[in-house]
């Protein structure tokens, strides 16, 4: 049983960005945060990741709080929207532009190309390249173009080694596999990388739980807290939902809204997705308080 230290100093979060409604992808990383901080005894918190505004949808955040309630997944506070934030992602980078780990980039995607066909490391990352440090010497003749801002990886290699609580232990060589990324679009436009930082240790988030897919960008966010001196929650990345694609369910292969006439089918098949058992409840409440205990035999120590 959780100590009431233990108990007090959890905090998680669930953080949907507002796109569309809830399906059952996006509900298995719903219900991982919340089980994971009730069994610790702990808060949860729910924050809407709204700063790509032309990818959000009007009304989609209370159509997700709507279906988290119907779920039973209530957060202890008012969420906390990141459109709202941009004073805070802006100090930070104040932060980062007075220790020198930032500069203007003005390069145009074909221009990256090219650079790195020159150099011979057309380095494909997914959908990403990495950055071949062009406007690190200064912006010349880019400079009357809209820039955006990049983090420098930092001169040495940064190799980022973390644990996750389910895939073990993670490493990853930022810049190389990375290299500097952006921090600030030029379309003005906060990136994801930076919010998640600052918004999570604003927060006081201790411990985050989220889908596998964003394993990937946990190096990019510790290496972020070790510039800016936050403190590194606990990671733990749940299993994906994959679409009849193969990839991650989303709108785009198919996932419906989770269908709201049936929140305890919902629950369960989410449930099933991250290896608890079949509960049989006869209501959403004693549902969620079987799980939290079978969440709490699984993963708190
Ligand atoms: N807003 C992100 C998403 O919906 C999740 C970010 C996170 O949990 O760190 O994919």
């Amino acid at each position: 049983m959780m100590d009431a230290a233990t108990a007090r100093s959890y905090t998680g979060r669930f953080a949907p960005s507002p796109t569309g409604a809830l399906h059952a992808g996006s509900l298995v990383a719903a219900l991982a945060s919340w089980l994971d901080a009730r069994a610790h005894g702990g808060r949860w918190l729910v924050r809407i990741e709204d700063v790509d505004t032309p990818r959000c949808m009007p009304g989609a955040d209370q159509v997700i709080l709507g279906q988290l309630a119907i779920c039973g997944l209530l957060p202890d506070e008012k969420p906390l929207y990141q459109s709202r934030r941009g004073s805070a992602y802006a100090a930070a980078l104040d932060q980062l532009h007075a220790l020198r780990l930032t500069y203007p980039c003005g390069c145009t995607r074909r221009e990256i190309e090219d650079a790195l066909v020159a150099l011979g490391i057309l380095h494909e990352r997914f959908e990403e390249r990495v950055y071949p440090g062009t406007c690190r010497a200064g912006l010349f003749g880019r400079a009357a173009r809209a820039t955006r801002v990049l983090t420098l990886c930092g001169g040495m290699e940064s190799v980022v080694s973390w644990v996750d609580r389910r895939l073990g232990a993670q490493q990853q060589n930022v810049t190389r596999e990375v290299g500097d990324f952006v921090l600030h679009r030029a379309d003005g436009l906060w990136a994801y990388q930076l919010a998640v930082v600052v918004d999570d240790a604003a927060q006081g988030v201790t411990d985050v739980v989220r889908g596998e897919d964003l394993a990937d960008n946990t190096p990019r966010q510790i290496h972020l807290q070790r510039l800016l001196g936050l403190p590194q929650p606990r990671y733990l990345h749940t299993p994906l939902v994959l679409g009849a694609d193969g990839h991650k369910l989303s709108k785009q292969n198919g996932a419906k809204p989770l269908d709201a006439s049936n929140p305890l089918a919902a629950l369960q098949i989410a449930a099933t997705t991250l290896a608890l058992p079949t509960i049989e409840a006869g209501s959403v409440g004693e549902w969620l308080g079987a799980a939290v205990r079978a969440w709490a035999q699984r993963w708190v120590a």
